[in-house]
């Protein structure tokens, strides 16, 4: 079946040009100058509005258990929220848990996505333990299974933390078999030292979360990964949830030093700050635990980190998207905030956030689209079937229309969530229909997808090495 999108702008990172849009099953066929397709196709009306490629969401937690607790999205829940928000492809992370084997944490992960998923899907893998038999399963996993990135802590002791050896082990296996490591760099030893000094003088309420995580810390661990990696023969390193400045002065050194070095944040490291959301009165903070944690609204994070989109410094915007409800789940931490579970549910929300940066005159069109879409496909091994509105490519296809309007509510959202972390956000913009490998599955509000219909993606490796 075939579809004529007409009378749109089509947008990617190299320009935006007018352009009909021809959709043949679940590919895209071909471009057209406007009003040059074919006859007798349904058509779409694009006009007025931006033709982009599908969102890829490269970071998201769905059904993570954590803190004596599970994530609030199953991949039901969750990828039909983010088809909402115009993200036609997530990239999970499925989890080795310490002294588990990787491939049985792999297959309980795609037990959990299969046969669930609105939208296409892909994997990294958490290493929860770095061994002899973990580091065999690195190559197992490139070769066969389509996972070609991995993710290491160097934060949360005794639960998925990684020591400096095992880092460097696993960059060393990564630097021979070509994939990329992702690294939450915060210094977890450390940190939980003056969570323990917090706890004990009595700072017990959420904005403690942030001020046991200080900048330092972040930066100090971003700093030694990149050494790390130059250890490792520069292995291929991707600093996740990046959120203050000094962390990316440590990634910017970096890259101009020519390193294989890249780095995402967040919608909330843009938007949200500790004091505002994280210090809220009483209990309310825990809404915006996350770790790493929203940082100083007194500083020029935001801003610095806008510039880092700009120039590339910051690569990607993911959500980090790991829901907790406030009722029951983010309340495990009343009284201690170390017992909190760390995690902001934001999938639905990327691809409006950013563009609002494109209203603000923070990042150009062209750049929204390369930050939430293009260059995901490429750092991860998904282009050009992801990505790019071009032929051969998915029909993953987002109608963007600039004159419409979101706002942000528990009231309107589709995730499990009974609260919102952007709560009364309004967006000079809205998703307006959104097209998943050549169906519609969002259109004028409603939802015409389907659990189900969301494939496994096997990745390769990175377009950005060589
Ligand atoms: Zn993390
Ligand atoms: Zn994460």
């Amino acid at each position: 079946m075939s579809l004529l999108i007409t009378g749109g702008t089509v947008v990617g990172p190299s320009g935006s040009y007018p352009a009909d849009v021809l959709v043949e099953g679940e590919k895209i066929a071909a471009l057209f100058v406007p009003g040059g397709g074919p006859d007798g196709v349904e058509t779409v009306d694009a006009t007025g509005k931006y033709v982009i490629p599908g969102g890829i969401d490269a970071h998201t937690h769905m059904e993570l258990p954590f803190g004596g607790t599970n994530a609030s999205d199953t991949f039901d829940t969750g990828t039909r929220a983010a088809a909402f928000g115009g993200t036609t492809t997530i990239i999970d992370f499925a989890v080795q848990r310490t002294g588990e084997v990787v491939q049985d944490g792999l297959a309980a992960w795609h037990a959990k996505a299969e046969g669930n998923c609105h939208v296409d899907y892909a994997f990294h893998m958490i290493l929860g333990g770095v061994d002899d038999d973990s580091l065999k399963a690195m190559d197992q996993l490139v070769t066969d299974e389509g996972i070609s990135s991995f993710k290491l802590f160097m934060a949360y002791p005794g639960v998925f933390y990684s020591d400096d050896g095992q880092i460097l082990r696993a960059m060393q296996k990564a630097r021979d078999n070509g994939a990329m490591i992702m690294m939450h760099a915060e210094n977890g030893i450390a940190i939980d030292v003056l969570v323990q000094q917090a706890l004990s003088r009595g700072e017990t309420d959420p904005v403690h979360h942030g001020l046991t995580r200080p900048e330092a810390m972040e930066a100090e661990a971003t700093h030694r990964a990149i050494r790390l990696a130059e250890v490792a023969q520069d292995c291929p390193l991707y600093i996740v949830h990046l959120s203050a400045s000094q962390a990316l002065e440590q990634v910017a050194a970096a890259r101009d030093a020519g390193r294989n070095v890249f780095a995402e944040t967040c919608p909330q490291y843009l938007y949200l700050t500790l004091e505002d959301q994280l210090g809220a009165p009483g209990f309310e903070g825990a809404k915006w635990v996350c770790s790493t944690p929203l940082r100083s609204g007194k500083e020029h994070h935001h801003r610095d980190l806008w510039k880092g989109l700009r120039s590339n410094d910051l690569a990607i915007v993911s959500t980090d998207h790991c829901p907790f409800c406030f009722k029951d789940q983010k309340e495990l931490g009343l009284g201690d905030f170390s017992k909190i579970p760390n995690g902001i549910g934001g999938v639905e929300h990327r691809v409006d956030l950013v563009y609002q940066g494109v209203v603000d005159g923070k990042l150009s069109l062209e750049r929204w689209v390369e930050t939430i879409s293009t260059t995901p496909a490429r750092m991860f091994g998904l282009y050009p079937r992801k990505g790019v509105i071009a032929p051969g490519s998915d029909a993953d296809i987002v109608l963007y229309d600039p004159a419409g309007r979101t706002r942000i509510s528990v009231e309107t959202h589709h995730m499990n969530m009974d609260h919102s972390a952007y709560e009364g956000y309004e967006i000079a913009g809205k998703v307006d229909t959104v097209i998943s490998r050549g169906t519609v599955v969002v259109a004028g509000g409603a939802y015409h997808g389907r659990r189900g219909h969301g494939r496994y993606l096997p990745r390769g490796l990175s377009s950005y090495l060589v």
